[in-house]
């Protein structure tokens, strides 16, 4: 998973901003309570989808694939005044916890949580969309990017996690598994899309950042 040696991650991380307090104590809770715990975007990636936030200023976000609530609170970080941060996941076991973070980061007025299968809510958000953020299940990501172009604003984004999947995204065609395989034409859809430029960021597991024109 560690795409740097550890002394370059502790330099990175030591130059950017602390994650704050609420933050901080989600991340902890999370590596001591939930299951696969380095699904969470934690200090340096955090601190990069809030800077994304503050330049871009959305009004509305969709993140697909909510999780402990880590990601959901950093995109909130750039809100404009009564914007809104959708966020689906289908765990139901996780409710309970996002609630409590989004509450204690109070933002309980500008997160609002959707249970379910995401194909079957994105269709109910009836929203011009700044920023999509793709993280849930990679078999799905070219569905969501179909689910969601038309309702991006011309200038807004769709930003996909991932998509380096510790490097196995360069392994040969033959050793790609299912996920490996959908991450791939996931990068290949959007790069021959002609409605987005993209630029591939080497944060983290990689963000795709597609903006549409
Ligand atoms: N964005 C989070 C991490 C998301 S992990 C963060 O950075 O902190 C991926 C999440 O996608 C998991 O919580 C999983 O339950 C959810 N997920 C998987 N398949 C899904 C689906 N079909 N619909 C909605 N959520 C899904
Ligand atoms: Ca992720």
């Amino acid at each position: 998973m560690d795409f740097l040696d550890e002394t370059l991650t502790a330099y990175i991380e030591r130059y950017t901003t602390s994650e704050g307090q609420v933050l901080k104590e989600l991340n902890r809770e999370t590596y001591s309570k939930v299951l696969i715990p380095r699904m969470l975007a934690g200090h340096l990636q955090g601190r990069v989808l809030s800077m994304f936030s503050q330049m871009i200023q959305p009004k509305q976000v969709l993140e697909i694939g909510t999780y402990t609530g880590y990601s959901a609170l950093c995109w909130a970080e750039g809100l404009q005044k009564g914007g809104c941060v959708h966020t689906i996941d289908i765990n139901e076991e996780l409710e309970e916890m996002v609630g409590r973070y989004i509450e204690a980061a109070g933002q309980s007025n500008n997160i609002i949580t959707y249970l379910g299968n995401a194909a079957d809510i994105i269709p109910t958000i009836d929203e011009t969309l700044d920023i999509v953020y793709i993280d849930a299940d990679k078999e799905n990501y070219t569905n969501y990017f179909n689910l969601t172009i038309d309702k991006v604003r011309s200038g807004g984004y769709i930003i996909a996690d991932n998509v380096l999947w510790s490097g196995k995204v360069v392994e040969p065609v033959e050793r790609r598994d299912a996920d490996t395989q959908a991450l791939v034409a996931y990068c290949e859809t959007i790069h021959n899309d002609e409605r987005v430029e993209n630029v591939l960021f080497p944060v983290r597991d990689g963000l795709l950042v597609a903006r549409k024109h």
